[in-house]
């Protein structure tokens, strides 16, 4: 069957060997895993999945790719080897398939336009992944590692649940049809809500040192609002001001600090302490 590929579905299929084993290497995979896949296209990232772990599970929105995928994979999907889902990753509950949270990883060649939702769902979600893979917009990559330095609402969203790094750049030209721009594989590892108190305890007062996450989302939000302002400034909508210097102080943080040039840790520790 012939596919033309569709440019809202974000369809731009993979067409490098090294890349496909790139995926693979960064998701240290071993047998025993359990592999989510999002969008598998035709599945040329699925079969190096199947070759590397006994159950890939891999959810498609695409009807004619799902017709291609199942005739593929009929064998796979005989023996329990490949779950094939036809349906939209967004609206998909991992414990419906018996997922648990820490004991799945996700590989995946993404679609670009709800990249943001991926992200979201899968980190804030209750059954999370311990490890993901992605092939992301190479911008998008160099923003949650933060490689120049600079800490975005992004950056600091994902290294509050993970620990990102930039595995290598993937040319445009790897793919068909090619995007307009480079992409890049962005791992992150040790997922978890460790730094996050139960949604059940009170927005205000910390559970066992812990952080509210909304609190803590509030609080970064706040801090980059206005690029322009210095972070005391932004932060003076949430919180006393006093407070806030009392805290610079405290930490040694220069009071002309913007909210780039802050850590995770010490967002943490800022969230922490002014709540
Ligand atoms: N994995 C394939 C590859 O590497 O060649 C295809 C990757 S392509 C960038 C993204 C895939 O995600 C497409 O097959 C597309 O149909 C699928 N897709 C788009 N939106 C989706 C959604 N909401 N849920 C599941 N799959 C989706």
């Amino acid at each position: 069957m012939i596919h033309k590929a569709k440019k809202s579905l974000g369809q731009n299929f993979l067409k490098s060997k090294g890349v496909l084993l790139a995926m693979c290497k960064a998701g240290d995979l071993f047998k025993s895993d359990v592999v989510l896949e999002i969008g598998p296209g035709k599945g040329v990232l699925t079969e190096y999945l199947l070759r590397s772990v006994n159950k890939v599970i891999a959810i498609e929105k695409d009807h004619n790719l799902c017709e291609i995928l199942f005739e593929k994979f009929q064998k796979e999907i005989t023996s329990g080897h490949l779950v094939l889902i036809k349906g939209d990753i967004l609206e998909f509950d991992p414990s419906v398939y018996d997922l648990k949270s820490g004991e799945y990883k996700v590989v995946a060649n993404i679609p670009y336009n709800i990249t943001g939702a991926i992200f979201k769902k899968f980190l804030t979600e209750d059954t999370q992944p311990s490890t993901m893979v992605l092939l992301v917009q190479k911008e998008v990559a160099e923003r949650i590692v933060a490689r120049d330095g600079k800490e975005s609402i992004l950056s600091v969203s994902v290294k509050a649940y993970g620990t990102p790094k930039y595995i290598t750049k993937v040319s445009k030209k790897f793919f068909s049809p090619a995007p307009k721009v480079d992409s890049a594989i962005v791992q992150i590892t040790s997922i978890s809500k460790k730094n996050f108190a139960s949604p059940l305890a009170p927005l205000r007062g910390t559970r066992e040192g812990k952080i509210q996450e909304k609190w803590f989302f509030q609080i970064v939000k706040a801090g980059f609002a206005h690029k322009r302002k210095v972070l005391i400034r932004n932060l003076d909508a949430v919180v006393e001001k006093k407070k806030i210097k009392e805290f610079f102080e405290k930490n040694n943080i220069n009071e002309k600090v913007r909210a780039e040039d802050i850590s995770i840790k010490e967002w943490l520790a800022l969230a922490k302490e002014l709540e």
